[in-house]
């Protein structure tokens, strides 16, 4: 068996322990850092969701690969700073970093430029960890109304990081809460080490990178 077809294998049986309907959930292959061959590899296996934290890296990696694979379909989940807004949108179909209030403006005056979007979430920062980006809790709610009301984004959903040295169960929790409350579909939670019990906790996005790719050498960033 495959990497990846291990992975979908888990991916079956998490959502049927949680009787939730098979294919409810998008795997997301994070290929940030990777060696070319290796995402490779898992294009040839007919993965086509890719997630990638850099607006320049996966520009590099993913134009070349466009021309060579149809249907991909790529998800930013790392930070946007709002003077990469437009390289994002000519790259992303998914964007799930939507954090605050002048990249949600920035964000609006270019998609009504263009007249197309792609899907946003609004990334939260569920363990109001300092050094983290995204949304405080208390003003998740609020923000994502501003991002629908003032600024007409279409925000389909919601993303976070829980803090890497606690159980992400009370994390995952919140999260789905702050989807279910404010009407929005997509979970975007769960990683290499907890992406089954994400699923456990509804999430409809999970991110996984090493787990498929193998880890990570530091030393190789784009
Ligand atoms: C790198 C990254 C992942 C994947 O992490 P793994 O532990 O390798 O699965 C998921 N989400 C985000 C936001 C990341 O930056």
């Amino acid at each position: 068996m495959s990497t990846l077809t291990d992975i979908e294998a888990r991916i079956s049986s998490a959502l049927e322990n949680a009787n939730r309907p098979r294919g409810s959930v998008k795997l997301l292959a994070v290929s940030k850092v990777q060696p070319r061959e290796r995402v490779a590899a898992v294009l040839e296996q007919g993965h086509r969701i890719y997630g990638e934290n850099r607006v320049q890296e996966a520009k590099t990696r993913w134009e070349p690969f466009r021309n060579e694979y149809t249907d991909i379909d790529l998800h930013l989940i790392g930070p946007l700073q709002s003077n990469k807004v437009k390289a994002a949108l000519d790259l992303f179909d998914t964007i799930h970093t939507v954090d605050r209030e002048r990249l949600a403006r920035k964000l609006a005056d270019e998609i009504q430029a263009r007249g197309v979007a792609p899907n946003l979430l609004v990334q939260v920062n569920v363990g109001e960890e300092a050094q983290k980006t995204g949304i405080d809790p208390s003003k998740a709610d609020a923000f994502i109304a501003a991002c629908r009301d003032e600024y007409d984004l279409p925000i389909v959903g919601v993303m976070a990081i829980p803090p890497f040295d606690q159980p992400p169960e009370p994390y995952f929790e919140a999260l789905a809460d702050i989807a279910h409350r404010n009407g929005v579909d997509e979970i975007s939670m769960g990683m290499s080490a907890d992406f089954e019990t994400a699923i456990a906790y509804g999430a409809t996005m999970i991110r996984v990178g090493s787990a498929i790719f193998g880890a990570r050498d530091p030393s190789a960033v784009v």
